[in-house]
């Protein structure tokens, strides 16, 4: 094995370099390796951090390579750290293997003193520029390696602006400068008991610990946790030479990407500021000029850049987000890095670049996320909503469409208050004057970002696209007030708690509440053509989870190919449907203990529980016949699963609370009393473990009959209009074969029986869900019963871990996720350890009994990528999830064909 160095030379580093040192390490060195202009520097790699984190100490001999590389640098420079006539200032910067904007620290203008900055104000006979990086190093440094709070030094640069009624940083005169340094001096003295170190490699040592530390600040951890992104990669360390932008106005620093990573739009899209740092920009402090601008104010310098991005896209062949900084004219790269973007871009990119040649369709498949595939079905405000706000006046304001979408939530200014409400279900506008970093768990609990300054490459517009939440940056009419709760729009006060709604594709905030639609994959035209890919490519079928006439038409349309699990009991709702459905059960058991004596009762007058009973089971099959024409007939010629009555019974029944509400609170309460009794009979302590699934269709078997008889009669009726019916009757929480024995010999031919005396051709299909850890290991004595498999991996995940799957959330999981007991939800990626064995092993065994068993999964792992990819690996023959995950398990199907084979 090669024994990993120290340090590594941007000359040693190239594109393949990630895992050590980072995205932008790695970026650097190939930046350099293909010519372009990067500032001489090196990379301490990632192992490093991971070595400091557990042992709380540097790895041995690293700060004497440190030293060495720095004396190196300043070779190369012709300058030397912490000199007094010739000095080198460093930048150090963060940088994981997965980009992580803004999550981790940086520090720029690393090496001055008090000392220094009078030699560089001379050597660059600039003494505002000396001072104004100065500044910008004891804030960053206090921030960073100390410990204070941005607040107060923002706070002194506003005071000294409004008594010298400045606008910008920029036009801080030198002697204010060195005011703004003495109190920024004092005020990191006064906050953190500490002063700023003199000795410029004190400064580079701690600063090199802060970023190390970093990685596992709380907003780093909160991102990491979110986005699952492991936390055991660490970052590395960057360390250059300083390339200055804010050495007057023929510099600056800018931020770009090649393409639009909203839209995916072939154009450069990018940001510049002249005279300034790159923090300026990426942090949206300041509102930067559009690139087109600098197109016109300095067309050389846009040609050099745009020459370069280009360069760079093609070098990459993929969409570039690029950070350079422009020194008295001269253009320097310092990153670039695949662009985050949401999903409308990926598929735009992706497909454009097929045509472009410039990579292939397997590559295009592979360069989308596939869950974020449901970012596509943003909600738009509907034309109607949209034309009434225009006449009533309530479009305030308009601002940068930073990422597409639209919300309508509560307006708060408090990233800390957003996950409060977001807790209590609210949905939540998070309005700021600019977003940093440590808002991040405010955005990600909230609908919708609005800020009053920034640009759309500051943090909160590129983790909003990256989330695919609506955004809109640099609002810059709306005056916004944190200390009084409120922003003022076309003079329109909007307190903390109003509703607003914002338009991330337009960059409209409209006051109140909008209408909103979805739109229609039909409608999405390169992604119909990236999903058509797929199709060619995968293996796996992708079927839907729908119970409805409006369900399925939509499954359609979003390309299914089947219905996976029609969950019958949502027949069972609705307002003239609930009360038959209390009839049915509160008189279930007498009605079944009665045909039990059928012999013995012969002459005897039939009680009013059965007759109540019969009446309501034939309403029922009346509805249900109904429900299941219509859904066979919008799936004509397609397989569709129905599964027989699931839910606990109690689920149908009045609410107890209320009941005994209603007899505290009244006088005559006979009918509510009686409701309570049988109520109370019918309760169970433990109802997802209880009377429910095949149990009852076991102890009632009524109910199941007419529930095949609907489905088989509504198959008829629609063969009968000339269509291909395709039911399959599937029983859930079978544990042991005997169940499904019972019930395929009891219901098969009730079925098969009512299709021959039609003529029909109908073929029944009878089969099984899998969602019990017993069905799994006996799967071969269930397979001689069963056409098919489903698996249901909602309740198996359940019943595995022994999670109740309504609770387990909002108690102990999200306590288990945050510390890392356990790396992933299992209701929402399929425990492939646990739960997975347990299907793998019911698939083998279940094949060894009947080698063409048809096998599916239709809990909410079906539509999930990674679970998607365990599916395929498998053999399962399809997967069925909520119509609109269905694009998402089309392309993780082909995706699962590109990159893993078929065992
Ligand atoms: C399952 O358990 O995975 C399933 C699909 O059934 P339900 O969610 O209706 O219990
Ligand atoms: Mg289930």
């Amino acid at each position: 094995m090669v024994s990993e160095k120290l340090t590594y030379r941007f000359s040693e580093c190239d594109a393949s370099m990630k895992d050590l040192l980072g995205g932008k390490g790695a970026g650097l060195g190939e930046m350099s390796k293909i010519g372009l202009p990067v500032p001489p520097g090196f990379v301490i790699p990632t192992s490093a951090c991971l070595t400091y984190l557990k042992k709380d100490k540097w790895p041995d001999d690293l700060w004497t390579a440190v030293k060495n590389q720095i004396e190196w640098l300043g070779n190369q420079i012709n300058r030397k750290f912490g000199d007094l006539q010739n000095p080198l200032l460093l930048s150090v910067r963060s940088g994981a293997k997965v980009s992580m904007p803004g999550m981790m620290d940086t520090i720029l203008n690393l090496g001055i003193n008090d000392e220094i900055v009078l030699a560089i104000s001379k050597q660059t006979n600039n003494e505002r520029f000396a001072l104004d990086s100065y500044r910008r190093f004891i804030q960053k440094f206090a921030e960073i390696v100390l410990d204070v709070a941005a607040e107060p030094f923002e706070n002194i640069l506003e005071q000294y602006k409004l008594k010298h009624n400045l606008k910008t940083d920029q036009e801080f005169s030198p002697e204010l400068l060195k005011k703004i340094i003495h109190d920024f001096k004092e005020i990191t003295f006064k906050k953190s008991g500490k002063r700023i170190p003199e000795d410029p490699f004190d400064q580079l040592y701690q600063s090199i610990e802060a970023v190390f530390r970093s990685w596992n600040n709380s907003r780093a951890v909160f991102y990491r946790n979110y986005h699952e992104i492991p936390h055991s990669m660490g970052t590395a360390v960057n360390i250059m030479t300083m390339v200055y932008g804010n050495m007057g106005e023929d510099s600056g620093t800018g931020v770009l990407f090649t393409r639009n990573p909203a839209t995916g739009e072939k154009a450069i899209f990018g940001e510049y500021l002249t005279n300034a740092q790159g923090e300026d920009v990426v942090a949206g402090i300041r509102t930067p000029q559009n690139m087109n601008m600098l197109s016109k104010t300095s067309p050389d310098l846009h040609e050099k850049i745009v020459g370069v991005a280009n360069l760079l896209e093609n070098h990459y062949k993929d969409v570039q987000d690029v950070e350079f900084t422009v020194e008295r004219g001269i253009l320097y790269m310092l990153q670039t890095r695949s662009a985050k973007r949401n999903a409308t871009a990926a598929i735009k990119i992706a497909v454009d670049m097929v045509k472009e040649k410039l990579i292939d369709k397997a590559e295009a498949l592979q360069r989308v996320p596939a869950n974020e595939l449901t970012q596509l079905f943003v909600a738009k405000f509907s034309e109607k909503s949209l034309k009434k706000a225009a006449e009533e006046e309530r479009i305030i304001a308009k601002g940068f469409a930073a990422s597409p979408g639209a919300a309508t939530g509560i307006v708060t200014f408090e990233a800390d208050e957003a996950v409060k409400l977001a807790e209590k279900g609210k949905k939540v506008i998070l309005v700021r004057p600019e977003t940093n970093p440590d808002d991040v768990h405010g955005i990600l609990n909230s609908v919708g970002i609005l800020t009053s300054r920034g640009g759309v490459t500051s943090h909160a517009a590129v983790v909003t696209r990256g989330l695919g939440k609506p955004c809109i940056v640099g609002c810059e009419s709306i005056k916004i007030d944190l200390k009084k709760k409120n922003f003022i729009g076309n003079n329109k006060v909007i307190n903390e708690g109003d509703r607003l709604s914002i338009n991330g594709t337009t960059g409209e905030v409209i006051i109140g509440e909008m209408e909103t639609q979805e739109p229609l994959l039909d409608d999405l035209k390169e992604t119909n053509e990236l999903l058509q890919w797929a199709d060619e490519t995968r293996k796996l079928e992708v079927w839907a989870n729908a119970d409805t006439e409006e369900d399925s038409k939509r499954a359609i349309e979003m390309g299914a190919e089947g219905i996976g699990l029609c969950r019958t009991e949502h027949m069972f709702l609705g307002p003239e449907r609930v009360p038959l459905v209390q009839e049915l059960f509160f008189n279930a058991q007498k009605a079944h203990e009665w045909y039990a004596n059928s012999k013995q009762n012969k002459n005897q007058d039939i009680p009013n529980e059965v007759n109540k009973f019969e009446n309501a089971l034939k309403q029922l099959e009346k509805l249900q016949v109904n429900d299941f024409i219509s859904i066979l007939s919008v799936m004509e010629n397609k397989p569709v699963v129905i599964r027989l009555l699931d839910a606990p019974l109690h689920e149908f029944l009045p609410n107890e609370r209320e009941l005994l509400e209603k007899i505290y609170n009244n006088d005559d309460t006979a009918k509510e009393e009686e409701i309570l009794k049988r109520l109370t009979d019918l309760k169970e302590s433990n109802p997802m473990l209880g009377h429910r699934g095949c149990r009852v269709g076991i102890t009632y078997p009524k109910i199941y009959e007419m529930q095949v008889r609907a489905i088989t009669t509504a198959a008829c009726v629609v063969e009968k209009e000339g269509k291909i019916a395709k039911p399959e009757i599937m029983i859930p929480l079978v544990a042991h074969f005997n169940e499904l024995k019972i019930l395929r010999e009891r219901l098969l031919p009730i079925g098969t029986t009512f299709i021959k005396q039609a003529n029909s051709k109908i073929k029944l299909l009878f089969g099984t869900m899998i969602e019990v850890p017993r069905a799994a290991l006996t799967a071969k004595n269930i397979a001689e019963y069963a056409d098919f498999f489903s698996f249901g991996t909602n309740d198996l995940t359940q019943t595995t871990f022994g999670f109740s799957r309504d609770d387990a959330e909002g108690k102990f999981l999200n306590y288990y996720l945050e510390n890392e007991v356990l790396e992933t939800n299992p209701f929402g990626t399929l425990d492939q350890n646990g739960v997975g064995q347990l299907i793998e092993f019911a698939v083998k065994n279940g094949q060894k009994t009947n080698s063409k068993i048809e096998l599916g999964i239709c809990g909410e792992h079906g539509g999930e990528e990674k679970s998607i990819t365990f599916c395929h690996n498998i053999g399962l023959n399809y997967v069925s999830c909520s119509p609109f995950r269905v694009p998402v398990a089309r392309l993780a199907a082909a995706q699962a064909v590109l990159t893993n084979s078929n065992k």
